[in-house]
């Protein structure tokens, strides 16, 4: 089933100077970027995409966090289109705790931070990238952080291994 998933690379990422690395991990494995641009965005657009489901798993504190985490500088927004590509983009990513994401995972690769160290020393986890959840949280996200504009079809030249 083809799909469309959105990752954002969070203000370390940018920060750190690694949207480029991030991307790429997704341009190797043959997912197509069909959206992009950078944004600063504000704390009531974060409330909109750290929902009340966020609430719910890890409490208020938590998502207060994530709001003042991913509003603390501009970020990169990119949809990405392929088979499965929640999933696939997940896979990628690596666990939400970068200390448990596999090596090879961009979370496991270029970070290294606890569950532990984050709770003991009140901070947020700081793990570069936020990728959607589901295929509910992706056509959600999508519409909240893209307009039909800025989503464009076009040919790859990959596509032609993939569906021949
Ligand atoms: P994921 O980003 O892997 O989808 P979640 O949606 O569960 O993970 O959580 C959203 C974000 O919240 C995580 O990326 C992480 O930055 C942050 N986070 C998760 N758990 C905690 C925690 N216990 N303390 C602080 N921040 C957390
Ligand atoms: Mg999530």
């Amino acid at each position: 089933m083809l799909e469309k998933t959105l990752v954002v690379v969070k203000p370390d990422g940018v920060q750190r100077s690694l949207a480029g690395k991030i991307i790429q991990r997704f341009e190797d494995a043959g997912l197509k970027i069909v959206g992009m641009k950078m944004v600063w965005i504000g704390k009531e657009f974060a409330k909109k995409h750290y929902t009340e489901d966020i609430e719910k798993r890890h409490g208020e504190k938590v998502r207060g966090m994530l709001v003042g985490y991913i509003t603390r500088g501009p970020v990169v927004a990119i949809v990405l289109e392929g088979i499965e590509a929640v999933e696939a983009v997940r896979k990628i990513t690596g666990s939400t705790y970068p200390s448990a994401a596999a090596p090879g995972t961009i979370r496991g690769d270029f970070a290294h931070m606890t569950k532990e160290h984050a709770i003991t020393n009140d901070q947020d986890v700081q793990n570069l990238l936020h990728a959607s959840g589901s295929k509910e949280e992706a056509k959600a996200e999508i519409a909240l952080w893209f307009s039909e504009k800025e989503l464009h079809s076009y040919k790859t030249v990959h596509e032609a291994h993939v569906f021949h």
